[in-house]
């Protein structure tokens, strides 16, 4: 009887390890399976991401061609139009602004300046009205009122002079000093920055417009800040081209008038081609 009783307990003990184990198989079974796709899809994922970043990369890096072509070609464009912008001005720019007068180039008696202007009269020497080139004249306004500003007294003797003015000038010279004197310090007809419009004799109430103008505040004002307005002094002291005059400042655009500045050289020291570059943006 005793050994019956055994005997059933070790086989429902059997039976109970026999299902354990069974079930213990089967759920590790199933899980290395779902492990198994898991894995599958992983790589797929993986796989998916490398395909498509892969495809995104060569994507950019066309994007990046297609967008570096067109700033090449938009700076082509803003080159061209920049050329043109300048030709144009060029062709609107009065060519004789930048020519070397006085001794080389000559204007002929009908030459006048497009337009002039008046200057205003508080800037103005004598009683007698000065015009300028119009074009010149905000730059000459912004020195006069800045040189004020500056506790400068500087006027203006003459500005324009036409042809005929010239002429009438130099024959009253020639009279008072005889023709070898007044050629010296009086242009020629012909041959005057006058007749441009945009050269401008300065002078003080106290000293006039003499040599005693080349000693003044006002000069050494116009020396250090003249350029800044695009004015620059046509014949300054031993410049072997010309009698030195201190109150004669004639405009050459800020541009070149700043090279000069910084080059310390003067108008008859350039080439005239070199002249010629800056004729285009003189008013900018
Ligand atoms: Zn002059």
């Amino acid at each position: 009887m005793k050994e019956k009783i055994w005997l059933t307990a070790y086989f429902i003990l059997i039976v109970v390890l026999l299902v354990g184990a069974s079930v213990g198989s089967y759920y590790s079974w199933t899980f290395y399976q779902k492990n198994l796709v898991l894995e599958a899809q992983n790589k797929e994922l993986q796989n998916l991401v490398a395909t498509t970043s892969n495809s995104l990369a060569s994507t950019t890096l066309r994007l990046q061609e297609e967008i570096d072509k067109t700033n090449i070609f938009a700076d082509q464009i803003s080159d061209i139009a920049s050329t043109v912008g300048d030709l144009d001005k060029l062709s609107k720019t009065d060519k004789e602004l930048l020519l070397k007068y006085s001794k080389i180039s000559f204007l002929n008696e009908h030459y006048v300046p497009f337009s002039l202007a008046t200057i205003t009269p508080v800037f103005i020497a004598n009683h007698e009205a000065q015009r300028i080139n119009s074009s010149v004249w905000p730059f000459l306004e912004r020195l006069l009122v800045k040189a004020s500003s500056s506790g400068i007294d500087l006027r203006v003797n003459s500005a324009y002079r036409s042809f005929g003015t010239q002429a009438k000038i130099k024959t009253g010279y020639n009279f008072t000093y005889g023709a070898g004197t007044a050629n010296n310090f009086s242009a020629d007809q012909g041959y005057s920055e006058h007749q441009l419009g945009t050269a401008v004799d300065f002078s003080t109430p106290n000293t006039g417009g003499d040599f005693k103008f080349g000693e003044t505040k006002a000069f050494s004002w116009l020396v250090a800040n003249a350029y800044r307005y695009g004015f620059i002094l046509s014949y300054p002291k031993n410049n072997g081209y010309y009698q030195y005059e201190p109150w004669h400042w004639r405009f050459v655009g800020v541009e070149l008038a700043t090279k000069m500045h910084d080059e310390n050289k003067y108008f008859f020291d350039y080439p005239q081609r070199t002249l010629n570059l800056y004729l285009a943006n003189i008013f900018d």
